[in-house]
């Protein structure tokens, strides 16, 4: 082989694998299994919630509906990997960047699905959320209204074609009351939602109904299930170790609240507490405000 054409190989070679990579450097969505997809959320677009989706023999069950605006995106990246009907949405919380671009998936004829305890979120501190809304342009709710969920479990549910299996499992009271999980046992990934994240800027731990030790031991028992893939709520695609970091993040944070008040400090010293140790706390504006929702919860 001359060295003209020996180089040119090795060129079109290269150009080749730069396409690769900048297809998996720079997609959101990514299949982790056969028939199984994440979608990563993008913070710049305010729709910062990871979501994926599941593609059994008849139909396509979600995970998190994302804003409105996000679902509206997401929908077309899950036609291009099947055209089966989305049957089913399953929100791991009523949070509303989780949960409140379920109207896009109804008027496609699917049904949302979560914990009885979540689906009584939704409709009491979810609507009063949208509600609230007033923002204007884009990320303005306007133009949508609020799915809640038509179906819902109590402590778990499970779809299974044989192909495919889902369990549906309550996991909270933690991040919220009725926070649950979607659990692919023959895969070996959890989709955990806000339960655990990955990205700089830790947790909204405020939730009037959040129960931060019981949110440890969620953490323990979803370690206990030994993901080989964990899909957190916000950030990166991540695994066992991100579990484990975020136990350590709520139990540095609880920890120091308690200590805090036990040496009768105030609330705002408690709040300064530098957390920024932790890869996921390197946010301080956010270790404040969880801090003091902590504290709220823990205070004598
Ligand atoms: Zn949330």
């Amino acid at each position: 082989m001359n060295q003209t054409i020996k180089r040119m190989l090795l060129a079109g070679l290269f150009a080749g694998l730069l396409v690769v990579f900048a297809q998996t450097q720079s997609s959101p969505v990514k299949q982790v299994a056969p028939g199984v997809w994440v979608r990563l959320g993008d913070r710049t677009r305010n729709q910062p919630a990871n979501a994926g989706w599941v593609i059994f023999k008849d139909y396509v069950l979600v995970v998190d509906a994302n804003f409105p605006w996000g679902a509206k995106e997401i929908l077309p990246e899950i036609r291009k990997t099947s055209n089966k009907p989305i049957r089913f949405v399953f929100n791991t919380h009523y949070h509303g960047d989780h949960a409140f671009g379920g109207n896009i998936f109804t008027d496609e004829g699917a049904q949302i699905v979560c914990s009885s305890d979540c689906a009584a979120e939704s409709k009491t501190k979810g609507q009063a959320d949208w509600d609230r809304d007033r923002a204007t342009g884009d990320y303005s709710l306007k133009a949508y209204k609020l799915a809640h969920p038509t179906i819902s479990f109590g402590n778990s549910m499970a779809f299974d074609d044989g192909e495919h299996r889902v369990e549906l499992i309550l996991m909270g009271p933690g991040h919220s009351k009725g926070d649950a999980v979607a659990w692919l046992p023959k895969e070996k990934i959890l989709f955990t939602g806000d339960l655990c994240v990955n990205w700089g800027t830790g947790n909204n731990a405020a939730d009037a109904d959040a129960d931060h030790d019981n949110w440890l031991r969620a953490l323990d028992r979803m370690a206990a299930l030994a993901p080989s893939i964990v899909v957190v709520g916000h950030g990166t695609l991540g695994g066992l170790s991100d579990l484990r970091a975020q136990h350590t993040y709520m139990a540095d944070m609880i920890d120091t609240v308690r200590r805090g008040i036990a040496a009768g400090k105030s609330e705002d010293e408690i709040a300064q507490t530098d957390l920024t140790r932790h890869k996921i706390g390197s946010d301080k504006a956010r270790n404040v405000s969880s801090l003091k929702a902590v504290y709220k919860k823990l205070k004598p």
